[in-house]
Protein backbone atom coordinates (compact mmCIF):
# COMPACT_ATOMS: atom_id res chain seq x y z
CA UNK A 1 0.00 0.00 0.00
CA UNK A 2 1.37 3.47 -0.99
CA UNK A 3 1.98 5.59 2.08
CA UNK A 4 -1.65 6.14 3.43
CA UNK A 5 -2.46 10.45 3.20
CA UNK A 6 -6.02 10.04 4.39
CA UNK A 7 -8.09 13.95 5.01
CA UNK A 8 -10.78 15.09 6.77
CA UNK A 9 -12.27 18.65 4.59
CA UNK A 10 -15.09 20.58 6.09
CA UNK A 11 -17.13 23.05 4.51
CA UNK A 12 -17.40 25.84 7.33
CA UNK A 13 -21.15 26.45 6.00
CA UNK A 14 -22.17 24.50 8.98
CA UNK A 15 -21.60 23.31 12.63
CA UNK A 16 -20.24 19.90 12.96
CA UNK A 17 -22.48 17.29 13.51
CA UNK A 18 -22.34 13.63 14.28
CA UNK A 19 -21.25 12.56 10.68
CA UNK A 20 -19.00 15.11 10.62
CA UNK A 21 -17.43 14.16 13.51
CA UNK A 22 -17.69 9.87 12.51
CA UNK A 23 -15.95 10.63 9.49
CA UNK A 24 -13.05 13.03 10.82
CA UNK A 25 -12.77 9.91 13.64
CA UNK A 26 -12.58 7.23 10.81
CA UNK A 27 -9.83 9.13 8.96
CA UNK A 28 -7.65 9.82 11.64
CA UNK A 29 -8.30 6.21 12.95
CA UNK A 30 -7.37 4.87 9.72
CA UNK A 31 -4.29 6.78 9.22
CA UNK A 32 -3.16 6.10 12.88
CA UNK A 33 -3.54 2.52 12.18
CA UNK A 34 -1.38 2.39 9.22
CA UNK A 35 0.84 4.70 10.10
CA UNK A 36 -0.79 7.22 7.94
CA UNK A 37 -0.83 11.13 7.41
CA UNK A 38 -4.04 12.83 8.68
CA UNK A 39 -4.75 16.07 7.06
CA UNK A 40 -7.45 19.04 7.39
CA UNK A 41 -8.59 20.62 4.78
CA UNK A 42 -11.10 23.79 5.07
CA UNK A 43 -13.17 23.26 2.02
CA UNK A 44 -14.36 27.08 1.96
CA UNK A 45 -14.65 28.45 -1.79
CA UNK A 46 -18.57 28.82 -1.03
CA UNK A 47 -17.96 32.42 -0.02
CA UNK A 48 -22.35 33.21 0.25
CA UNK A 49 -22.28 30.36 2.52
CA UNK A 50 -19.44 30.12 4.77
CA UNK A 51 -19.84 31.16 8.15
CA UNK A 52 -17.30 33.38 10.14
CA UNK A 53 -15.13 31.96 12.68
CA UNK A 54 -16.65 28.56 11.65
CA UNK A 55 -13.54 27.01 10.50
CA UNK A 56 -11.43 28.26 14.11
CA UNK A 57 -14.28 26.67 15.98
CA UNK A 58 -14.09 23.51 13.64
CA UNK A 59 -10.40 23.01 13.97
CA UNK A 60 -10.47 23.41 17.85
CA UNK A 61 -13.59 20.66 17.67
CA UNK A 62 -11.43 18.56 16.20
CA UNK A 63 -7.95 19.04 19.02
CA UNK A 64 -10.99 18.76 21.53
CA UNK A 65 -11.88 15.12 20.18
CA UNK A 66 -8.35 14.36 20.56
CA UNK A 67 -8.33 14.24 16.84
CA UNK A 68 -5.09 15.76 16.19
CA UNK A 69 -4.37 16.15 12.09
CA UNK A 70 -0.62 16.63 11.25
CA UNK A 71 -0.92 18.52 8.01
CA UNK A 72 -3.14 21.30 7.54
CA UNK A 73 -4.16 24.83 8.59
CA UNK A 74 -1.88 26.81 11.65
CA UNK A 75 0.16 23.35 11.44
CA UNK A 76 1.10 23.48 7.85
CA UNK A 77 2.48 21.08 5.62
CA UNK A 78 4.30 20.54 2.31
CA UNK A 79 1.04 20.35 0.90
CA UNK A 80 -0.33 23.56 1.22
CA UNK A 81 -2.15 26.14 1.54
CA UNK A 82 -5.08 23.71 3.45
CA UNK A 83 -7.71 26.36 2.86
CA UNK A 84 -9.38 26.32 -0.28
CA UNK A 85 -9.91 29.73 -0.47
CA UNK A 86 -6.19 30.03 -0.74
CA UNK A 87 -5.68 27.70 -3.80
CA UNK A 88 -7.61 29.24 -6.66
CA UNK A 89 -4.44 29.38 -8.41
CA UNK A 90 -4.61 25.39 -8.29
CA UNK A 91 -8.32 25.59 -9.87
CA UNK A 92 -7.81 27.99 -12.09
CA UNK A 93 -4.69 25.65 -13.75
CA UNK A 94 -6.68 22.68 -13.66
CA UNK A 95 -9.48 24.22 -15.14
CA UNK A 96 -7.65 25.56 -18.00
CA UNK A 97 -5.98 21.92 -19.00
CA UNK A 98 -9.75 20.81 -19.11
CA UNK A 99 -10.26 24.01 -21.62
CA UNK A 100 -7.73 23.01 -23.99
CA UNK A 101 -8.76 19.46 -24.18
CA UNK A 102 -11.84 20.69 -25.36
CA UNK A 103 -13.87 19.21 -22.45
CA UNK A 104 -15.12 21.76 -20.51
CA UNK A 105 -18.08 24.58 -21.50
CA UNK A 106 -19.45 27.94 -20.44
CA UNK A 107 -23.30 27.53 -19.25
CA UNK A 108 -25.23 30.64 -19.48
CA UNK A 109 -28.36 29.30 -18.10
CA UNK A 110 -29.76 31.12 -15.12
CA UNK A 111 -30.50 29.27 -12.04
CA UNK A 112 -34.05 30.24 -12.57
CA UNK A 113 -34.00 28.52 -15.87
CA UNK A 114 -32.10 25.28 -14.49
CA UNK A 115 -34.52 25.00 -11.39
CA UNK A 116 -37.35 25.03 -14.21
CA UNK A 117 -36.10 22.83 -16.31
CA UNK A 118 -35.53 20.49 -13.15
CA UNK A 119 -38.89 20.73 -12.19
CA UNK A 120 -40.26 19.86 -15.32
CA UNK A 121 -37.69 16.46 -15.94
CA UNK A 122 -39.21 15.61 -12.33
CA UNK A 123 -42.90 15.96 -13.49
CA UNK A 124 -41.70 13.92 -16.14
CA UNK A 125 -40.25 11.77 -13.79
CA UNK A 126 -37.06 11.58 -15.44
CA UNK A 127 -34.11 11.69 -13.49
CA UNK A 128 -33.44 15.57 -13.04
CA UNK A 129 -29.64 16.09 -15.00
CA UNK A 130 -28.52 19.49 -16.78
CA UNK A 131 -30.12 19.01 -20.33
CA UNK A 132 -27.13 20.72 -22.70
CA UNK A 133 -28.43 23.59 -23.76
CA UNK A 134 -25.27 25.40 -23.41
CA UNK A 135 -23.09 22.69 -24.99
CA UNK A 136 -24.57 23.35 -27.93
CA UNK A 137 -24.59 26.60 -28.21
CA UNK A 138 -22.86 27.86 -31.63
CA UNK A 139 -19.62 30.23 -31.59
CA UNK A 140 -21.27 33.23 -32.14
CA UNK A 141 -23.67 32.89 -29.55
CA UNK A 142 -21.00 31.97 -27.38
CA UNK A 143 -18.55 35.57 -28.25
CA UNK A 144 -21.76 37.53 -27.95
CA UNK A 145 -22.51 36.43 -24.95
CA UNK A 146 -19.32 36.71 -23.22
CA UNK A 147 -19.19 40.04 -24.55
CA UNK A 148 -22.08 41.10 -22.93
CA UNK A 149 -21.01 39.83 -19.73
CA UNK A 150 -23.70 37.59 -19.09
CA UNK A 151 -22.74 35.47 -16.36
CA UNK A 152 -21.89 31.85 -16.94
CA UNK A 153 -20.25 29.18 -14.90
CA UNK A 154 -18.18 26.20 -16.67
CA UNK A 155 -19.28 22.89 -16.67
CA UNK A 156 -17.32 19.32 -17.34
CA UNK A 157 -18.49 17.34 -20.00
CA UNK A 158 -18.85 13.77 -18.86
CA UNK A 159 -18.84 11.14 -21.73
CA UNK A 160 -22.24 9.85 -21.69
CA UNK A 161 -21.17 6.62 -23.51
CA UNK A 162 -18.54 5.73 -20.29
CA UNK A 163 -19.37 3.58 -17.27
CA UNK A 164 -16.89 4.99 -14.32
CA UNK A 165 -15.75 2.56 -11.48
CA UNK A 166 -14.35 2.63 -8.03
CA UNK A 167 -13.60 0.77 -5.34
CA UNK A 168 -15.28 1.38 -1.87
CA UNK A 169 -14.18 -0.49 1.50
CA UNK A 170 -17.55 -1.16 2.49
CA UNK A 171 -19.88 -1.39 -1.12
CA UNK A 172 -16.47 -3.31 -2.94
CA UNK A 173 -16.18 -2.58 -6.97
CA UNK A 174 -18.80 0.01 -7.57
CA UNK A 175 -20.02 1.32 -10.79
CA UNK A 176 -22.16 4.23 -11.95
CA UNK A 177 -23.64 5.08 -15.85
CA UNK A 178 -22.15 8.64 -16.63
CA UNK A 179 -25.22 9.22 -18.79
CA UNK A 180 -27.65 9.72 -15.73
CA UNK A 181 -25.29 12.42 -14.65
CA UNK A 182 -25.38 16.04 -14.81
CA UNK A 183 -22.60 18.05 -16.60
CA UNK A 184 -20.55 18.91 -13.62
CA UNK A 185 -20.48 22.88 -12.50
CA UNK A 186 -17.05 23.79 -12.20
CA UNK A 187 -17.33 27.27 -10.96
CA UNK A 188 -19.67 29.21 -9.51
CA UNK A 189 -21.51 32.70 -11.61
CA UNK A 190 -18.91 34.75 -9.03
CA UNK A 191 -16.05 32.93 -10.36
CA UNK A 192 -15.37 30.64 -7.19
CA UNK A 193 -14.93 27.00 -7.74
CA UNK A 194 -17.37 24.17 -6.68
CA UNK A 195 -17.09 22.02 -3.71
CA UNK A 196 -16.95 19.10 -6.95
CA UNK A 197 -14.16 20.43 -8.61
CA UNK A 198 -11.91 21.77 -5.91
CA UNK A 199 -12.25 19.00 -3.42
CA UNK A 200 -11.10 16.42 -7.20
CA UNK A 201 -8.22 18.83 -7.65
CA UNK A 202 -7.34 19.31 -3.81
CA UNK A 203 -7.17 15.79 -3.15
CA UNK A 204 -5.10 15.12 -6.02
CA UNK A 205 -2.46 17.21 -5.12
CA UNK A 206 -2.68 16.68 -1.96
CA UNK A 207 -1.80 12.90 -2.79
CA UNK A 208 -5.16 11.39 -0.86
CA UNK A 209 -4.92 7.55 -0.94
CA UNK A 210 -8.24 6.69 0.64
CA UNK A 211 -11.43 9.42 1.13
CA UNK A 212 -13.53 8.61 3.97
CA UNK A 213 -16.75 10.49 3.85
CA UNK A 214 -20.65 10.24 3.78
CA UNK A 215 -23.04 8.20 2.27
CA UNK A 216 -24.59 11.21 0.61
CA UNK A 217 -21.90 11.74 -1.18
CA UNK A 218 -21.89 8.73 -3.16
CA UNK A 219 -23.01 10.51 -6.29
CA UNK A 220 -20.47 13.32 -6.21
CA UNK A 221 -18.35 10.76 -6.17
CA UNK A 222 -19.59 9.17 -9.35
CA UNK A 223 -18.92 12.28 -11.04
CA UNK A 224 -15.38 13.11 -9.58
CA UNK A 225 -14.45 9.67 -10.75
CA UNK A 226 -14.41 10.77 -14.53
CA UNK A 227 -12.76 14.34 -13.73
CA UNK A 228 -9.64 11.68 -12.27
CA UNK A 229 -10.25 9.71 -15.87
CA UNK A 230 -10.04 12.80 -17.93
CA UNK A 231 -6.60 13.88 -15.83
CA UNK A 232 -5.54 9.89 -16.45
CA UNK A 233 -5.00 10.51 -12.42
CA UNK A 234 -4.91 8.03 -9.91
CA UNK A 235 -8.08 7.34 -8.21
CA UNK A 236 -7.88 6.82 -4.20
CA UNK A 237 -10.21 4.25 -2.59
CA UNK A 238 -13.12 5.51 -0.81
CA UNK A 239 -15.31 4.35 1.59
CA UNK A 240 -18.46 6.02 1.84
CA UNK A 241 -19.96 6.04 5.61
CA UNK A 242 -23.21 5.21 6.42
CA UNK A 243 -25.72 7.88 7.35
CA UNK A 244 -26.67 8.27 10.87
CA UNK A 245 -30.31 8.22 11.67
CA UNK A 246 -32.62 9.11 14.63
CA UNK A 247 -34.64 6.65 16.47
CA UNK A 248 -37.54 6.76 14.13
CA UNK A 249 -34.65 6.06 11.48
CA UNK A 250 -34.86 9.59 9.89
CA UNK A 251 -31.57 10.86 9.16
CA UNK A 252 -30.33 12.64 12.29
CA UNK A 253 -30.95 16.75 12.00
CA UNK A 254 -30.85 19.51 14.20
CA UNK A 255 -34.44 18.90 16.11
CA UNK A 256 -32.59 15.28 17.66
CA UNK A 257 -30.62 16.25 20.40
CA UNK A 258 -27.22 15.60 20.37
CA UNK A 259 -27.04 16.27 16.44
CA UNK A 260 -24.74 19.35 16.39
CA UNK A 261 -20.84 18.44 19.11
CA UNK A 262 -21.84 21.94 20.48
CA UNK A 263 -25.34 20.14 22.25
CA UNK A 264 -22.87 17.26 23.82
CA UNK A 265 -20.12 19.68 24.14
CA UNK A 266 -22.06 21.98 26.58
CA UNK A 267 -24.29 18.86 28.08
CA UNK A 268 -21.05 17.66 29.70
CA UNK A 269 -20.38 14.28 26.72
CA UNK A 270 -16.33 13.72 27.18
CA UNK A 271 -14.50 13.75 24.06
CA UNK A 272 -13.26 10.08 25.01
CA UNK A 273 -16.56 8.86 25.08
CA UNK A 274 -17.90 10.25 22.12
CA UNK A 275 -15.08 8.94 20.13
CA UNK A 276 -15.78 5.79 21.57
CA UNK A 277 -19.58 5.58 20.98
CA UNK A 278 -18.81 7.17 17.35
CA UNK A 279 -16.56 3.89 16.94
CA UNK A 280 -18.90 1.18 17.98
CA UNK A 281 -22.09 2.55 16.82
CA UNK A 282 -23.63 0.27 14.23
CA UNK A 283 -21.10 -2.76 14.86
CA UNK A 284 -20.91 -5.62 17.44
CA UNK A 285 -17.55 -5.29 19.27
CA UNK A 286 -16.92 -7.54 22.31
CA UNK A 287 -15.33 -4.88 24.34
CA UNK A 288 -16.80 -1.48 24.11
CA UNK A 289 -15.12 0.52 26.38
CA UNK A 290 -12.16 1.48 24.14
CA UNK A 291 -9.09 3.49 25.45
CA UNK A 292 -7.89 5.74 22.14
CA UNK A 293 -5.27 2.98 21.07
CA UNK A 294 -7.81 0.15 21.47
CA UNK A 295 -9.79 2.30 18.90
CA UNK A 296 -7.26 2.81 16.46
CA UNK A 297 -7.66 -1.51 16.50
CA UNK A 298 -11.10 -1.91 17.36
CA UNK A 299 -11.74 -1.59 13.41
CA UNK A 300 -11.08 -3.77 10.68
CA UNK A 301 -10.66 -2.17 7.74
CA UNK A 302 -10.44 -4.61 5.38
CA UNK A 303 -13.39 -5.91 6.06
CA UNK A 304 -16.03 -3.45 6.19
CA UNK A 305 -19.76 -5.00 6.08
CA UNK A 306 -21.97 -2.28 3.71
CA UNK A 307 -24.45 -1.21 6.26
CA UNK A 308 -27.42 0.93 5.87
CA UNK A 309 -28.06 3.66 8.12
CA UNK A 310 -26.80 3.39 11.60
CA UNK A 311 -29.23 4.45 14.72
CA UNK A 312 -27.72 6.99 17.38
CA UNK A 313 -28.76 5.78 20.07
CA UNK A 314 -28.42 8.62 23.02
CA UNK A 315 -28.87 5.82 26.00
CA UNK A 316 -26.13 4.10 24.82
CA UNK A 317 -23.40 7.36 24.32
CA UNK A 318 -25.19 7.97 28.25
CA UNK A 319 -24.01 4.55 29.27
CA UNK A 320 -20.39 5.27 27.29
CA UNK A 321 -20.02 8.88 28.84
CA UNK A 322 -21.41 7.28 32.03
CA UNK A 323 -18.37 4.22 32.03
CA UNK A 324 -15.81 6.88 31.48
CA UNK A 325 -16.72 9.42 33.97
CA UNK A 326 -16.88 6.43 36.18
CA UNK A 327 -12.90 5.68 35.04
CA UNK A 328 -11.91 8.90 35.74
CA UNK A 329 -10.35 9.98 39.16
CA UNK A 330 -11.77 12.87 41.16
CA UNK A 331 -9.11 15.04 40.45
CA UNK A 332 -9.75 15.13 36.93
CA UNK A 333 -13.45 14.76 37.71
CA UNK A 334 -13.19 18.10 40.02
CA UNK A 335 -11.92 19.77 36.81
CA UNK A 336 -13.97 19.32 34.57
CA UNK A 337 -17.25 19.89 36.69
CA UNK A 338 -16.02 22.73 37.90
CA UNK A 339 -17.21 24.72 35.31
CA UNK A 340 -20.85 23.77 35.36
CA UNK A 341 -20.35 24.37 39.17
CA UNK A 342 -19.29 27.66 39.63
CA UNK A 343 -21.87 28.60 36.99
CA UNK A 344 -25.04 27.83 39.10
CA UNK A 345 -22.81 27.87 42.72
CA UNK A 346 -20.14 30.44 42.59
CA UNK A 347 -19.84 29.93 46.14
CA UNK A 348 -18.51 26.42 45.49
CA UNK A 349 -15.18 28.27 44.77
CA UNK A 350 -14.96 29.51 48.66
CA UNK A 351 -14.71 25.64 49.56
CA UNK A 352 -12.18 23.27 50.37
CA UNK A 353 -10.33 20.68 47.73
CA UNK A 354 -10.89 18.34 50.18
CA UNK A 355 -14.70 19.02 50.71
CA UNK A 356 -15.27 19.24 46.96
CA UNK A 357 -13.83 15.61 46.85
CA UNK A 358 -16.40 14.66 48.99
CA UNK A 359 -18.83 15.76 47.32
CA UNK A 360 -18.63 14.70 44.08
CA UNK A 361 -17.27 11.62 45.29
CA UNK A 362 -21.07 11.67 46.91
CA UNK A 363 -22.70 11.50 43.80
CA UNK A 364 -20.03 9.93 41.11
CA UNK A 365 -21.79 7.23 40.66
CA UNK A 366 -24.78 8.84 39.55
CA UNK A 367 -22.90 11.02 36.75
CA UNK A 368 -24.11 10.76 32.85
CA UNK A 369 -23.15 13.88 32.00
CA UNK A 370 -20.71 16.58 33.78
CA UNK A 371 -23.89 19.13 33.25
CA UNK A 372 -25.80 16.61 35.51
CA UNK A 373 -23.53 17.77 38.23
CA UNK A 374 -25.48 20.91 38.74
CA UNK A 375 -28.83 19.04 39.93
CA UNK A 376 -26.98 16.25 41.64
CA UNK A 377 -25.24 18.24 43.76
CA UNK A 378 -27.87 21.06 44.63
CA UNK A 379 -28.76 19.85 47.98
CA UNK A 380 -25.37 20.76 49.01
CA UNK A 381 -25.71 24.31 48.12
CA UNK A 382 -29.66 24.99 48.97
CA UNK A 383 -32.71 23.27 51.04
CA UNK A 384 -34.28 20.63 48.86
CA UNK A 385 -37.59 21.92 47.89
CA UNK A 386 -39.73 18.63 49.40
CA UNK A 387 -42.19 17.59 46.60
CA UNK A 388 -44.32 14.97 49.12
CA UNK A 389 -46.24 13.51 46.07
CA UNK A 390 -42.63 11.94 46.43
CA UNK A 391 -42.94 9.60 49.10
CA UNK A 392 -46.27 9.71 48.96
CA UNK A 393 -46.52 5.81 48.67
CA UNK A 394 -44.70 5.24 52.13
CA UNK A 395 -46.33 3.86 54.71
CA UNK A 396 -44.80 6.10 57.39
CA UNK A 397 -45.72 6.30 61.17
CA UNK A 398 -44.85 9.54 61.92
CA UNK A 399 -44.37 9.06 65.38
CA UNK A 400 -41.38 6.83 65.40
CA UNK A 401 -40.06 8.86 63.06
CA UNK A 402 -39.81 12.15 64.87
CA UNK A 403 -38.89 10.20 68.25
CA UNK A 404 -36.25 8.52 65.93
CA UNK A 405 -34.72 12.30 64.54
CA UNK A 406 -35.04 13.59 67.99
CA UNK A 407 -33.03 11.23 69.30
CA UNK A 408 -30.67 11.53 66.38
CA UNK A 409 -29.80 15.05 67.03
CA UNK A 410 -26.87 14.88 69.15
CA UNK A 411 -25.11 11.90 67.33
CA UNK A 412 -25.17 13.81 63.93
CA UNK A 413 -21.31 14.42 64.52
CA UNK A 414 -20.36 11.11 64.26
CA UNK A 415 -21.71 10.18 60.92
CA UNK A 416 -21.15 5.83 61.30
CA UNK A 417 -22.35 6.04 64.91
CA UNK A 418 -25.83 8.21 63.64
CA UNK A 419 -26.10 5.52 60.91
CA UNK A 420 -25.58 2.60 63.32
CA UNK A 421 -28.31 4.09 65.77
CA UNK A 422 -30.55 4.35 63.24
CA UNK A 423 -29.77 0.98 62.22
CA UNK A 424 -30.53 -0.33 65.46
CA UNK A 425 -33.61 1.60 66.74
CA UNK A 426 -35.10 0.52 63.13
CA UNK A 427 -34.29 -3.37 64.32
CA UNK A 428 -35.54 -2.98 67.78
CA UNK A 429 -38.89 -1.54 67.31
CA UNK A 430 -39.18 -3.78 63.63
CA UNK A 431 -39.85 -0.83 61.04
CA UNK A 432 -39.27 -0.95 57.49
CA UNK A 433 -35.51 -0.22 57.11
CA UNK A 434 -36.03 1.04 53.63
CA UNK A 435 -38.99 3.39 54.28
CA UNK A 436 -36.94 5.20 56.99
CA UNK A 437 -33.89 5.49 54.43
CA UNK A 438 -36.29 6.45 51.80
CA UNK A 439 -37.42 9.34 54.19
CA UNK A 440 -33.90 10.71 55.74
CA UNK A 441 -32.81 11.08 52.26
CA UNK A 442 -35.94 12.79 50.93
CA UNK A 443 -35.18 15.13 53.54
CA UNK A 444 -32.19 15.77 52.78
CA UNK A 445 -31.56 16.04 49.24
CA UNK A 446 -35.84 16.03 48.15
CA UNK A 447 -35.03 12.90 46.52
CA UNK A 448 -35.98 9.16 47.23
CA UNK A 449 -33.00 7.42 45.42
CA UNK A 450 -29.50 8.91 45.37
CA UNK A 451 -26.15 8.83 47.75
CA UNK A 452 -25.91 6.60 51.05
CA UNK A 453 -27.65 8.17 54.05
CA UNK A 454 -24.02 7.87 55.13
CA UNK A 455 -22.44 9.98 52.92
CA UNK A 456 -25.13 12.41 53.13
CA UNK A 457 -24.24 12.76 56.89
CA UNK A 458 -20.45 13.21 56.38
CA UNK A 459 -20.91 15.82 53.88
CA UNK A 460 -24.12 17.63 55.08
CA UNK A 461 -23.31 19.73 58.62
CA UNK A 462 -25.37 18.04 61.45
CA UNK A 463 -27.14 21.15 62.10
CA UNK A 464 -28.32 21.67 58.79
CA UNK A 465 -29.06 18.04 58.69
CA UNK A 466 -31.19 18.40 61.77
CA UNK A 467 -33.09 21.16 60.48
CA UNK A 468 -33.75 19.72 57.03
CA UNK A 469 -35.06 16.34 58.93
CA UNK A 470 -37.10 18.40 61.07
CA UNK A 471 -38.72 20.47 58.38
CA UNK A 472 -39.93 16.89 56.80
CA UNK A 473 -41.38 15.95 60.31
CA UNK A 474 -43.35 19.61 59.92
CA UNK A 475 -44.64 19.50 56.95
CA UNK A 476 -45.99 15.32 57.67
CA UNK A 477 -47.45 16.66 60.79
CA UNK A 478 -49.40 19.30 58.83
CA UNK A 479 -50.22 16.70 56.16
CA UNK A 480 -51.39 14.53 58.78
CA UNK A 481 -53.96 16.70 60.59
CA UNK A 482 -55.45 17.80 57.76
CA UNK A 483 -56.47 14.30 56.86
N1 LIG B 1 -16.59 19.74 2.14
C1 LIG B 1 -17.29 18.51 1.98
C2 LIG B 1 -18.32 18.37 3.09
O1 LIG B 1 -18.17 18.99 4.12
C3 LIG B 1 -16.27 17.41 2.02
C4 LIG B 1 -16.72 16.11 1.66
C5 LIG B 1 -15.52 15.20 1.49
O2 LIG B 1 -15.03 14.71 2.51
O3 LIG B 1 -15.06 15.03 0.39
O4 LIG B 1 -19.29 17.67 2.93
Amino acid sequence: MDKVRVRFAPSPTGIMHLGNVRSALMNYLFAKRYNGTFVLRIEDTDFKRNVENLSDKIIDDLLWLGLEYNEGPVKGGSYGPYYQSQRANFYTQYLNKLIEKNLAYRCFCTPEELEQKRQRQVAMKLPPRYDRTCLNLSQDDIDKYVETNKPFIWRFKLDYSKTVKFYDLAHKEMSFELKHFSDIPLTRQDGSFTFLFANFVDDHLMEITHVFRGEDHLSNTASQVALYEAFNVKLPIFWHLPIIGNKEGKKLSKRDFGFSLTDLQNAGYLPEAISNYLTIIGGSFKKEILNKEELINAIDFEKIEPTGMIKYDVEKLNWVNHKWISNYDTTKLIELCLPYLINKYPQVQDITREELSKLIDTVKTELVTLEQIVNLTEFYFNEPNLDLELIKDLDIDINFFSKLILDLKDKLNNPEQAVDFIKDTIKEQKKPLSVIFKLIRFALTGRTMGPSILELFKILESKKIYKRLDNLIKKLSILQHQD
